[in-house]
């Protein structure tokens, strides 16, 4: 599993990409960040958890609804996983997560002796982010999200799925390069002033992309603000459709798209 605090201690080692200052600019401009309160990491992980894979404004009604539902995090502890799935309606893997968060939850308490995860702040972030994996349906990617849009603000790239594609077709990380290595990939190439914000805010900024134009398919180059910074722009032959485990559109099919 990639070691978190490893990729920010070689970003030192590893040439700086110079584009990154103009991508994040560019996506801020676009994409401006929405203000959300901060929460602290337990709130965030029961969010990352049950919002994984869905669309924002659907993941974030749900955890909603399960907040009201179950004000106490021992609520939800205490929850029948049919009961809580009822509430999960609308995201993907509804079924999983609702077994799974009162399960987070209890092995929280079992190990803590109470239900919160602020211990997190003593810990180093490759340390918090293990722990962190341990628990059941704790991707890096929603550990990297705990660690780095709550409270905790520790300086971590967030790569999910959607985000992958634009930063792959930027050459941010090669083609071939397995989810697991894309955030130390993104972490050796970032100014060594780069902090929670930053890296937030480029996650964010490239997802949104990834939904409006660097789509899963045949990218729409001509509205994408980061066109002249982009060696994949407007490219037609398979490369810029391919990732690893897919095969690449056959060019024809592409250009029917
Ligand atoms: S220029 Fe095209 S391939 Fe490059 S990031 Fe933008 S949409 Fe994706």
């Amino acid at each position: 599993m990639f070691c978190m605090i490893q990729a920010m201690q070689t970003s030192m080692t590893f040439a700086v990409d110079n584009r990154l200052p103009e991508i994040l600019d560019r996506l801020r401009t676009v994409y401006p960040a929405r203000v959300t309160p901060l929460t602290d990491p337990l709130s965030q992980l029961v969010f990352a958890v049950t919002a994984e894979n869905a669309a924002p404004s659907v993941g974030l009604a749900v955890y909603n609804r399960v907040k009201a539902t179950f004000p106490r995090w021992s609520d939800l502890r205490d929850a029948a996983p049919e009961r809580v799935a009822q509430l999960l309606v609308g995201v993907p893997g509804a079924p999983a997560k609702a077994e799974a968060l009162p399960e987070i939850l209890r092995l929280i308490e079992d190990e803590r002796g109470v239900i919160e995860l602020d211990f997190l702040r003593r810990l180093g972030t490759d340390a918090a982010g293990r722990w962190l994996e341990r628990l059941p349906r704790v991707t890096a990617e929603i550990a990297a999200a705990v660690l780095s849009f709550s409270d905790l603000r520790r300086p971590v790239p967030v790569v999910g799925r959607e985000s992958a594609r634009p930063l792959r077709r930027l050459g941010l990380a090669p083609a071939s390069a397995p989810m697991s290595a894309l955030p130390r990939h993104l972490a050796e190439k970032a100014p060594s002033d780069w902090g929670a914000e930053e890296f937030g805010d480029l996650g964010r900024g490239l997802t949104r992309l990834a939904r409006a134009a660097c789509a899963d398919g045949r990218p729409a180059c001509g509205g994408c603000a980061l066109r002249d910074l982009c060696p994949s722009a407007n490219r037609n032959s398979g490369d810029v459709l391919a990732f690893p485990g897919r095969k690449a559109a056959p060019a024809k099919a592409a250009r029917s798209a």
